[in-house]
């Protein structure tokens, strides 16, 4: 997608703290915190959203999951606990229509 800042991200034409990055997605640093640790995974492939979810990305989302696990070991929060979190459409304040989710932690989060 052109004009999508996750896929100039994923593809290395706007810079990011990148922490992860493999065949299928990516993870970087929030540029806007709200957490000790707050990591966006992407898909490199350009998903808007989960409305936009198809049977062929059943592979991309359990992989983002792994990843998550993986990086919560990394950044040691495995174990104090942590959120993965997806905004989806206006009421939820997706921002970026690139799919991404959040993994928040190294702090108490307030419950939802
Ligand atoms: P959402 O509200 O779920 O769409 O989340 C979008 C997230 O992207 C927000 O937490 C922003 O702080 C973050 N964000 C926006 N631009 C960038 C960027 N260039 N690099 C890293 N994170 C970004
Ligand atoms: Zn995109």
């Amino acid at each position: 997608m052109k004009d999508c800042l996750f896929c100039k991200i994923a593809n290395g034409e706007v810079e990011s703290e990148t922490v992860y990055t493999d065949e299928l997605v990516c993870a970087f640093n929030d540029i806007n915190p709200q957490t000790p640790v707050h990591i966006l995974i992407v898909p490199r492939k350009h998903i808007e959203g989960v409305n936009a979810l198809t049977e062929e990305d059943k592979e991309i989302i359990g992989h983002i999951f792994l990843v998550a696990r993986k990086l919560s070991e990394e950044k040691s929060i495995s174990e104090s606990g942590f959120r993965i979190l997806v905004n989806s459409g206006s009421n939820a304040g997706q921002v970026v229509e690139h799919l991404h989710f959040h993994l928040l932690g190294g702090t108490r989060l307030k419950p939802i």
